[in-house]
């Protein structure tokens, strides 16, 4: 068969499971305002969660950046590693606790990098099932003995570390901090305990938690820092630039051996061009702006505690989340697809989400608020939904 033919054929498969995905071209980032196609609209779908895409003074850092050169023109090893980068990394180990930090030119590649680097054929890789696609392609490409368990499970942590333990070699524990289509947290110090108890070494993917939770010392550093863990009980770290902090990249944090380790080892950190100098600028200024403005923070936390006490209110599908991602389980694709739809038709950009990103049975819509949105602006949403959900018979009038 042509490739013509097989590509056609596999895309009229996905048409017909209702899983064809569209892009959407938007004009500039929302601010939450946002024009799509000419059409002005309100977005609950970004992750810019302290509006720092939008932020004044991280753009003018930004372009003062670009001043640097609009590219790092080489990889970091070669001559792609600017002054700018080496600030930003001494700016996220010190807002992580961390010895040092490394940037990657994203998350993906930070999480592919990172499980490479560390775990080989002779290792165990023990991963909770929700994991975000990068954690999972890393496991699968290390090469290392992957072991999986119920999201959130912790005896099914503790099974998996027994049957590694039987296996032998060394064994990393990884999840998200912050559970990136749910929402919610992972029972991060119980999980700490276990991988002490089984000497595993433990990687918390912080990209929703960095910027937006912390403790009284770490404000920033995300759901480890949360839960009272250390770089003792979380040795790796992986954040996200492209979240909170509304700009593109990543990082990982720990140990000045881990970081050193890194440099050497990490694929993904070597062989590609260095993250460009803009970006660096922007990010320092906008973790500058989450240092030194701390209502973003809380803007965002009463924006999460008003939705949902409002949403409650009027009988939507909440789920357990106490972050900015806030999933509204509608179970069938077919449904979240007319839903959001009809959300669009009225001025409201809500991310659809089916699997393959979520397991089958649980599509839902993924609302994210921001720091930037108003209570008017939610109680619009809101409203609307009712209403749509109402005429799509998923909730009772
Ligand atoms: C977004 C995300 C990543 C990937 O980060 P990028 O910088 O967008 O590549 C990794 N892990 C989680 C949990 C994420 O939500």
């Amino acid at each position: 068969m042509t490739l013509e033919k097989i590509l056609r054929q596999r895309l009229d498969e996905r048409r017909r499971d209702g899983l064809y995905r569209q892009i959407k071209t938007l004009a500039a980032a929302p601010t939450p305002l946002v024009t799509v196609d000419g059409r002005e609209m309100l977005a609950f779908s970004s992750n810019d969660y302290l509006g720092l895409a939008i932020h004044p003074e991280v753009i003018a850092a930004q372009k003062a950046g670009a001043e640097l050169g609009a590219g790092a023109t080489a990889s970091h090893l070669v001559n792609g590693h600017f002054q700018v980068h080496q600030q930003l990394q001494q700016s996220l180990a010190e807002v992580t606790g961390r010895e040092a930090a490394l940037v990657f030119s994203s998350g993906y590649m930070a999480n592919v990098g990172t499980l490479c680097a560390l775990l080989g054929r002779a290792d165990n890789i023990i991963s909770d099932k929700l994991n975000h696609a990068s954690l999972i392609d890393g496991a699968r490409l290390c090469g290392a003995n992957s072991l999986r368990f119920p999201h959130g499970d912790l005896d099914g942590l503790h099974r998996q570390l027994q049957r590694a333990a039987r296996r032998g070699g060394n064994t990393l524990v990884a999840v998200d901090g912050v559970y990136s289509m749910d929402g919610d947290l992972a029972p991060l110090a119980e999980i700490a305990g276990l991988c002490r108890d089984y000497g595993a070494w433990l990687l918390v993917d912080e990209a929703h938690g960095f910027g937006v939770m912390g403790s009284a010392q770490l404000p920033l550093a995300g759901s480890s820092a949360a839960a009272g863990l250390d770089q003792s009980q979380v040795p790796v770290i992986m954040g996200t630039l492209g979240k909170a902090a509304g700009n593109a990249g990543a990082f990982v944090a720990g140990s000045s051996a881990l970081i050193d380790y890194l440099v050497q080892f990490a694929r993904p950190y070597i062989y590609t061009t260095g993250m460009p100098p803009a970006v660096a600028a922007g990010s320092i200024a906008a973790v500058e702006r989450m240092r030194s403005e701390p209502e973003l923070a809380r803007r965002l936390q009463e924006n999460i505690a008003h939705f949902r006490q409002r949403a409650a209110q009027l009988n939507l599908p909440l789920a357990g989340s106490s972050t900015a991602i806030q999933p509204l389980l509608l179970g069938c694709e077919k449904t979240v697809m007319s839903v959001s739809a009809k959300l669009e038709c009225r001025g409201f950009l809500v991310g659809a989400i089916r699997p393959p990103t979520v397991p089958v049975g649980t599509a839902r819509l993924r609302i994210t608020l921001s720091a930037a949105h108003s209570h008017d602006q939610i109680n619009a949403l809101l409203d609307e939904l009712v209403s749509v959900l109402q005429e799509n018979a998923v909730v009772r009038s």
